[in-house]
């Protein structure tokens, strides 16, 4: 069918349905309906990969230590070195570097950013990644192999909570006390703790009754399943019932290699992911060779930001799924006459692009999916931005397999678990296994998904400063917190859809900080509390945010729906965009003066 033919959309019907679908969604509770993994939740969040040693508790002094040892910590761990700073010390609670990619080793996970700027310091450990989007277990080794590159195991401390940090003001230093018994000082400390850590569960009733066997996605039970992370089948869940609750990324990612192993496999969807295609393919190494020219990375980041922010590019060089969302909406504003680019014309553009991509990914559904009545339940009724886009060639057609059934629960969610397996809708279904692919925390205060609570200048802690809305300079530094370098998107360039960018330039802002008092003698460095307000006022004088709209269904992005006003609002990134971002914090960086910083010796 060409564009020609194709029949006009009804936007107001589209609008209507979009509406009435958030609207079942929304929960009185928000973020109260989901369950911390603490007391008897605990068990879930053992490591199954690597057993814990002992080893003395640290005492010492450090320069930097690192909270985090996943891309955040490798990256500035990584830029630090390179300064020449020998005794960075990274901590982190698995039992080794990797993060995000230390826990998430369920079947079928792989990076959904291209392995090309997803996968960090490709280009300094000469590393090629083997596909487009690489499987987690290449990922997880790549962040071994940075490790090694760069020197930072040897003063890593694994399978380490971090309890507390309290600024010594006598001494310019950090104290810091982990679960370990340590309480080592650093002069400056830095926290990479990752968007999405703390495993949640959702608080249905009775999830404490079931007899069966459960586990969360982040903890994948291989001993239970049989298989492992590369994708080796689980055949231990051949005569197996098995519940998996959740159709976000990790379901979309793991339901194809379940529905291949179970006896039976039951999909319990609250909400549909919207699925477009992946189209993966091995690298070729002719191409690589020829790609991978001197600071090929730092291009190809930078084409794929300015891509798919909206941001001048002549090229795309990645080409998929994300980098499309926004060719679509360029094409749209470049189509409007000249003088009619408005803010309200550019909206415009920017819901027709989406209702165009939606509707294309609902047609994708009946395409692929034999049943009608399934086809119709897995159908995503929202704008493309409110959830996490999903791209994948195995999940749609998983459902059409003899053992895999789709429990739609019509936005309600599960009902309620008993001792023998899972009800929706009012049916039981007996299961021996529930796997939770419920997610992770987000939108909850940041020291509380931290696990510590960092107390400051004059014994101020950070959920004290914060108790309005974060408030940060470039979404790095706080006035009354000397020292320390926050690692995490927002209020910078808040670059959702390639997370590992931001963390790049993090860790060039942060080494080339820490070079310059190292020479200098500086003891201590600080925002101050103007240029922490001019920064703030900046990022408010933007349109706000285009992902995470209240008007979206429900999900992490929005904060489940919730409007927390200044507090939701804050959660921005600059005005101008990524790139505009990036621009400004290179120059800011390189010209040496650190405008807003004050240094004291
Ligand atoms: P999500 O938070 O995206 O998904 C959780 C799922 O659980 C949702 O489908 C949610 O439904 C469902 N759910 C929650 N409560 C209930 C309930 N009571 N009954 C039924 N269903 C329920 O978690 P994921 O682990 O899938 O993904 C988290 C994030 O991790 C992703 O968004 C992505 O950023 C990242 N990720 C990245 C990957 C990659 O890059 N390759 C792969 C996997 C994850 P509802 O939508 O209605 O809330």
């Amino acid at each position: 069918m060409t564009v020609a033919d194709r029949p006009a959309l009804d936007k107001d019907a589209l609008r209507r349905r979009y509406r009435e679908e958030r609207d079942k969604r929304l929960r009185p509770d928000g973020n109260d309906q989901y369950i911390r993994l603490t007391g008897r939740f605990a068990h879930y969040l053992k490591d199954p990969y690597t057993p814990v040693t002992e080893r003395p508790p640290k005492t010492d002094h450090v320069t930097v230590a690192f909270i985090g040892g996943g891309f955040a910590g490798l990256l500035t761990g990584a830029r630090l070195k390179e300064a020449g700073v020998t005794d960075v010390r990274i901590v982190e609670k698995g039992g080794d570097f990797g993060g995000t990619w230390y826990w998430n080793r369920y079947p079928g996970a792989q990076c959904d950013t291209a392995s090309y700027v997803y996968m960090p310091l490709l280009e300094e450990t000469g590393h090629m990644p083997t596909e487009k989007y690489a499987h987690a277990p290449e990922i997880l080794e790549h962040c071994r192999r940075i490790g090694k590159h760069f020197g930072l195991y040897d003063n890593a401390l694994f399978h380490t909570e971090v309890l507390d940090l309290e600024w010594d003001e006598a001494r310019s230093r950090w104290l810091i006390r982990t679960d370990r018994g340590d309480a080592f000082t650093a002069q400056f400390v830095a926290m990479g703790i990752g968007p999405l850590h703390v495993p949640k569960l959702p608080g249905i009733p009775g999830i404490d009754d079931f007899a069966g066997h459960s586990f969360h996605t982040s903890r994948w039970d291989y001993a239970y399943t049989g298989g492992d992370p590369s994708g080796a089948p689980l055949d231990r869940l051949g005569d197996k019932r098995v519940a998996l609750i959740g159709t976000g990324a990790t379901a979309v990612q793991c339901v194809p290699h379940l529905a291949r192993s179970c006896r039976e496999l039951y999909v319990f969807q609250r909400t549909p992911s919207s699925v477009d295609v992946r189209d993966n393919r091995p690298t070729d190494p002719d191409w690589f060779a020829s790609i991978a020219t001197p600071g090929w990375q730092q291009r190809w980041l930078e084409n794929f930001t300015a891509n798919q922010t909206g941001g001048p590019a002549d090229e795309d060089l990645v080409m998929d799924g994300w980098t499309d969302i926004a060719r679509r909406f360029r094409a749209k504003i470049s189509a409007l006459p000249p003088g009619q680019v408005t803010q309200e014309s550019v909206l415009a553009a920017f819901e027709d692009a989406d209702f165009e991509k939606m509707e294309e990914i609902r047609a994708r559904v009946d395409a692929v999916v034999r049943d009608p009545e399934t086809a119709r339940r897995l159908k995503a009724w929202y704008r493309q931005l409110c959830k996490r886009p999903c791209f994948h060639d195995e999940y749609l057609q998983a459902f059409n397999l003899p053992g895999t059934h789709l429990v739609d629960t019509d936005g309600r969610g599960v009902e309620r678990i008993t001792e023998r397996g899972v009800v929706a809708a009012g049916r039981e279904y007996e299961v021996d296994c529930v796997i939770y692919a419920s997610g992770f925390e987000v939108g909850t205060d940041y020291t509380r998904r931290a696990g510590y609570d960092i107390k400051g200048r004059d014994g101020v802690r950070l959920s004290e400063r914060w108790a309005d809305g974060m408030r940060t300079l470039h979404g790095m530094h706080v006035h009354g917190f000397p020292n320390v370098f926050i690692v995490q998107p927002a209020q910078g360039a808040n670059l959702i859809s390639n997370i590992p960018h931001n963390f790049t330039e993090a860790g060039r802002t942060i080494a080339a900080i820490v070079r310059h008092a190292v020479e200098h003698g500086h003891t201590q460095v600080e925002a101050t509390r103007e240029a922490e307000d001019d920064w703030i006022e900046l990022l408010l004088s933007g349109t706000g945010r285009l992902m995470g709209s209240p008007d979206c269904t429900p999900g992490y992005y929005n904060n489940e729906g919730r409007d927390l006003g200044l507090k939701s609002w804050l959660n921005v990134g600059h005005p101008q965009g990524a790139m505009a971002y990036f621009a400004y914090i290179d120059r800011w960086r390189t010209s040496g003066e650190f405008a807003g910083l004050t240094f004291r010796s």
